[in-house]
């Protein structure tokens, strides 16, 4: 199907059922009346000369208009680019130009960061650039109404024309290995992802789910607004970036059954002071995904926050994104160290990643996805797509895996953090679990850093409990003697705040790489 027809069943199907609440703002749509909105601004932007293929920019915070976007450039054929609300003018001018965007959405202001301004200042740079529209301008109500003047049947005779493998949609990679890179998908490969992941979870149209995660990144978009809407269930919009008191609110105000996150988020919900004044018995189930999650933490998250079906999903944003699943029928042990099994009409293998050959089970190695879910390619980047995707069609992730006998997936790090240590293999994913144990942890990272002798060295970078004032190398090579194998023990600890972070909530680890790096020089 397309995305759009999708959605016209939905609304047949669903009519007077919530579609989208949106907690700042205090609105929310029906099926019936979310179908209307998406047609009037699919009608609009036919109206302002979009054609089918035209690359249409959204440029914004979380907000209803947003989804409103998403369904109606899919309507009508166009291809929706998701540009980073973090990006600044330099970064925000290269994604105009590189995906040749003739009409960009945007938000006008949102804390610090004034889109308007950024926006005019890259204006006159970028030629195929038409029209700009702000969300909650007048440009945004003189949308919607020129669609008025386009007759229906025209958007009938453009419907008629898109196949489900047209791209629908180009998303950026997270850029926490690097700088983003644009992953083109189709209508059939996010549409399917969308509504595989909601089978999982067992959605139905009484789902209520609460997306705290940005709309910008295939979390938000695919597996918090296409796993809804294939299944009839609401999403509701806590705020427009992410704040734990707004996203524990609004799940006890909305009643939510289901709860998005990356684990940094849960972890900061978990540590506010009033986390146990929240009334969060509603919630069922819940996504969590897009890094690593500590065993202690998916524990809390069972007991504290009542998610006893909580889901694990593993994927990329080149793979629509999810490839692995944990099912709410896994055994706990399972739902909590794993990253579930495949999805159906999905391969996963794990091969050595020199020689490309696929490694027995138990054995480390780089995992490989095929199906459905593999992005058309990175946009008008051929080299780049010809080294991800090989010749029979396998993506190559560049994450560490290893299956079991089962089927379920560990994942152990990226192939790009993994530390050699005098030729010793160590991976900051097995240190970070232990140190989670550590009492005065709230949070930690580890990286290696360049060494004479050893090649590189381990650093752990720890953000300390509230309450716990300070913690020493010594203190923690201690924690660790007898418990961890001592070429794993951190050389190095560094205390720090806070960690630099990507939009979609995933610790730069380069970043701290580079930091450490330079300061040990
Ligand atoms: P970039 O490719 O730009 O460096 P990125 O890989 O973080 O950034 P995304 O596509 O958002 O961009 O994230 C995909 C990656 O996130 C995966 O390749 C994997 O390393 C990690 N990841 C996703 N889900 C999980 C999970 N459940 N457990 C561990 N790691 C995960
Ligand atoms: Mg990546």
């Amino acid at each position: 199907d397309t995305i759009g027809a999708n959605l016209a069943r939905a609304v047949e199907l669903y009519g007077e059922r919530d579609a989208l609440v949106d907690i700042p703002s205090g609105r929310r749509w029906t099926y019936a009346e979310f179908g209307r909105s998406v047609e009037e601004v699919a009608l609009g932007l036919m109206a302002k000369g979009v054609a089918k293929g035209d690359r249409v920019g959204i440029w914004a915070v979380n907000c209803p208009e947003w989804v409103l976007l998403q369904y109606a450039t899919a309507r009508i054929g166009a291809i929706m680019v998701n540009i980073n609300p973090a990006y600044r003018v330099h970064e925000l001018r290269y994604v105009l130009q590189q995906a040749g965007i003739s009409v960009l959405v945007a938000s006008t202001e949102h804390k610090t960061s004034d889109y308007r301004r950024m926006v005019e200042q890259v204006r006159s740079a970028c030629s195929a650039l038409r029209d700009v529209i702000y969300i909650g301008d007048r440009t945004w109500d003189m949308l919607v109404r020129a669609g008025a003047d386009v007759a229906p049947g025209r958007l009938a005779e453009r419907e008629s024309r898109i196949g489900c493998d047209d791209a629908v949609n180009i998303q950026y990679t997270s850029g926490t290995t690097g700088f983003p890179k644009g992953a083109t998908l189709s209508h059939h490969s996010i549409l399917n992802n969308g509504f595989f992941v909601g089978e999982t979870v067992r959605y139905t149209a009484q789902d209520r789910i609460c997306v705290p995660v940005p709309f910008y990144h295939c979390f938000g978009m695919v597996m918090g607004n296409l796993a809804a809407t294939t299944h009839g269930a609401c999403v509701v919009i806590p705020a427009p970036t992410f704040d734990a008191v707004a996203t524990l609110s609004a799940v006890e105000r909305e009643r939510c059954t289901s709860l998005y996150g990356v684990p940094t988020m849960f972890i900061a919900e978990l540590a506010l002071p009033d986390f146990a004044t929240f009334d969060l018995t509603s919630l069922r189930t819940g996504i969590m995904a897009g890094s690593p999650c500590p065993v202690e933490v998916m524990r809390r998250v069972v007991d504290e926050m009542h998610m006893a079906e909580v889901s694990i999903c593993y994927g990329m944003t080149e793979t629509s994104p999810v490839s692995t699943q944990t099912r709410p029928d896994d055994d706990l042990m399972r739902r909590t160290s794993t990253v579930g099994r495949v999805l159906p009409h999905v391969e996963v293998k794990i091969v050595d990643p020199v020689t490309g050959a696929t490694v027995p089970h138990g054995t480390r190695g780089e995992l490989c996805t095929r199906g459905y879910s593999v992005m058309l390619g990175y946009w008008q980047e051929p080299e780049r797509t010809a080294e991800a995707i090989d010749s029979a069609r396998w993506m190559h992730t560049g994450d560490l895996a290893v299956m079991d006998d089962e089927g379920y997936v560990q994942i152990v790090g990226r192939i790009k953090d993994m530390i050699v240590r005098g030729g010793e293999n160590v991976y900051p994913r097995e240190i970070e679990e232990f140190l989670h144990t550590h009492p005065k942890v709230a949070d930690v990272q580890v990286v290696g850093v360049p060494d004479e002798k050893y090649g590189e060295e381990i650093l752990a970078c720890v953000i300390l409990r509230e309450g716990a004032r300070t913690l020493t190398r010594d203190e923690l090579a201690r924690f660790c003697r007898g418990r961890l194998a001592h070429y794993k023990v951190p050389r190095y600890l560094r205390l720090m705040d806070a960690f630099p972070m990507t939009v979609s909530g995933k610790v730069r680890k380069v970043e701290l790489r580079e930091t450490a790096a330079r300061e040990l020089l």
